[in-house]
């Protein structure tokens, strides 16, 4: 059959690894909304989307507002910088299960003019010196393809404190 599925399963290091090949044929169509933020990213540009009752401005932009529920239409460009919120820095490299080599960040970036942050990696940084309230700003990458890793990461915005 041409999508059966052959499973190894293993252990290594403590960890059951699976693998195997997945053929799953499919189209997915974005959305509206998700459409639109891809757009964006590939014109190297951040839409949130803002909510005409509470007025909170959402990024990544949502259909609707987690918060009163209103149906949301209002774009608006944020950025082009942020601040970090949160992050993490990563210890462990397990290369079958995730493509990055650690020690590798991650954190969630509040772009200026917007009220909820994005989640994204963290590049270019030195990972010691990473705190909450750091400035950053999106790395695109050369030729964005309109999706979320068109942001290949964000990094300090030079001389940021
Ligand atoms: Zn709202």
């Amino acid at each position: 059959m041409e999508n059966e599925t052959i499973l190894e399963v293993r252990e290594k290091d403590g960890l059951l690894i699976l693998q195997g090949v997945i053929r799953v044929p499919y189209t997915w169509a974005a959305g509206a909304v998700a459409s639109r933020f891809y757009a964006g990213l590939r014109d190297r540009r951040i839409y949130g989307i803002r909510c005409p009752t509470c007025r909170l401005v959402m990024v990544p932009p949502k259909k609707t507002c987690h918060r009163c529920f209103g149906d949301l239409n209002d774009w608006v460009e944020v950025g082009p910088e942020g601040t970090l919120q949160t992050f993490t820095v990563v210890h462990y490299s397990e290369p079958e299960l995730h493509p990055l080599r650690a020690p590798f960040a991650y954190g969630i970036i509040k772009m200026d003019g917007a009220d909820t942050g994005m989640t994204h990696l963290i590049g270019e940084a030195d990972q010691r010196a990473l705190k909450e309230g750091l400035r950053m700003t999106a790395v695109f990458r050369d030729k964005p393809e309109g999706n979320y890793l068109d942001i290949r990461y964000f990094k300090p915005v030079k001389g940021a404190k």
